[in-house]
């Protein structure tokens, strides 16, 4: 046991006072080692929270986090070695599509994925949609598997950074998530755990996201870079739009299929676009490319097929179907029910409460309200409308897939009440607000 007391640290914190790397390191690594009670772990969060940590507190954080477990060095993959991770949106399904297309490329992505909460998505969730796929794996099939095939999907194991498995469940439950310091430690203490040549991090500003405003998004990144720095470890990280869901698809087999299409070259839009600049990013750094040659092989390397038979074979290797590829109808679970969403005015669409079509989505079952709940694959929302689309009174804006009639027009009237439409024209926003790079 340390002789620092929990309480006294929790004081400090409080009255405003800055904390050494000891201080932070007894806390966080007693609580994970279940030494600290919840309330007392709270009262430590909610004294960051409203205090702040500076950045040697944070980095003091983040060091107490990877501490905790075990670590992924990865060392048999020979392939450059890439991480990418976003902070949390709707319709984000940037993972699914970015994974096989960097494999197709020559990196190799050996991806630790989390299950969706709140009003976020998980792509361990959505994968787990196609019949048969299994997240479960160990480290060395997971090397194995990176390897073989080039890329893989699975779930991070309780041995890796459990500080962070634990403060998370707090923070969850505590209104304690959205503060830079805390969120920064989170994510970079899961990314610096894993063994790679370069970590992608999107990080996501907007209505949908954890950061509201751009300014609050790129303090966050700000806040990541300087971490993933300080750790001699290559990053970039990226501030990307999140005021709307990112694809169309909001739920799990819906997801897969739109990850399907993108993959196939079938779907053009804002989740090809941005799963293209991130596979784009990696090369540019891991193979030294020029953005225009990174850019052309992504199109030649979609053109071709071959990311989408890359994704196939990463099905396989985890136990799904690979026939989704091919026919994602025929293999993914669908629900009974579909249900249009119909505009409700004319005009041009202004703005997207992307966080309540995110929960309309969980009411559906497609996500979980508490950790460890169970979800429906099938079930979820389809929204292809995109700020700045003209739309009309009673025209389609996207459906919902339901078990029921009465839970489809429940969420069809949540979406729809989630919109502005103004009656003049509405420019789209950006998508990607700008990168920054951590040089070691
Ligand atoms: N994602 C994480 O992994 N951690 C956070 O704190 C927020 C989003």
């Amino acid at each position: 046991m340390s002789a620092i007391d929990p309480r006294d640290v929790v004081a400090r914190k409080r009255d405003g006072e800055r904390l050494t790397e000891e201080e932070i390191r007894s806390v966080v690594l007693a609580y994970a080692r279940g030494e600290v009670a919840d309330y007392l772990a709270s009262a430590f969060l909610m004294a960051a929270f409203i205090r702040g940590l500076d950045p040697e507190e944070t980095v003091a954080l983040t060091r107490a986090m990877v501490e905790s477990g075990i670590t992924l060095p990865l060392e048999g993959i020979s392939r450059p070695k890439v991480d990418k991770h976003s902070t949390g949106g709707v319709a984000d399904g940037v993972t699914l599509v970015f994974a096989p297309l960097a494999a197709s490329l020559g990196l190799a992505v050996a991806k630790l994925s989390g299950r969706g909460l709140g009003h976020t998505g998980g792509t361990l969730d959505k994968l787990e949609s196609i019949p048969g796929f299994r997240t479960d794996l160990s480290a060395e099939e997971m090397e194995r598997q990176v390897d073989e095939v080039g890329c893989a999907v699975a779930a991070q194991t309780d041995d890796l950074v459990p500080a962070d498995g634990a403060l998370y469940a707090l923070r969850d439950a505590t209104a304690t998530v959205p503060s830079v310091p805390l969120i920064a430690a989170s994510v970079m203490s899961k990314k610096l755990a894993v063994g790679t040549d370069l970590i992608l991090l999107d990080v996501k500003a907007g209505s949908g996201a954890f950061m509201k405003t751009v300014e609050e998004a790129e303090a966050l990144a700000a806040a990541c870079a300087e971490l993933a720095a300080g750790w001699g470890r290559r990053a970039r990280v990226v501030v990307t739009d999140m005021s709307q869901p990112l694809g169309d698809a909001v739920g799990n087999a819906l997801d897969i299929a739109e990850a399907v299409e993108v993959l196939r070259g079938d779907r053009r839009g804002r989740l090809a676009e941005l799963a293209a600049e991130f596979a784009s990013a990696a090369q540019v750094v891991l193979l030294d490319l020029s953005e225009d040659e990174a850019r052309a092989r992504v199109e030649r390397a979609i053109a071709s097929g071959e990311a989408v038979e890359t994704f196939g074979r990463m099905v396989e290797a985890q136990g799904g179907d690979p026939a989704v590829v091919d026919d994602p109808a025929k293999v993914l679970p669908a629900a009974p029910v579909v249900v249009p969403i119909e505009a409700s005015e004319d005009g041009w669409l202004a703005q997207v409460e992307a966080e309540e079509i995110g929960r309309a989505a969980v009411g559906l079952g497609a996500g979980r309200a508490r950790k460890g709940d169970a979800i429906d694959p099938a079930t979820g929302i389809v929204f292809g409308a995109k700020i700045g689309d003209r739309i009309r009174r009673g025209s389609s804006l996207g459906e919902v897939h339901a078990r029921t009639e009465e839970e489809a027009r429940i969420a069809a009237d949540r979406v729809v009440a989630a919109l502005s439409v103004s009656e003049e024209e509405v420019e789209a926003p950006p998508l990607v607000y700008g990168w920054r790079d951590a040089q070691p």
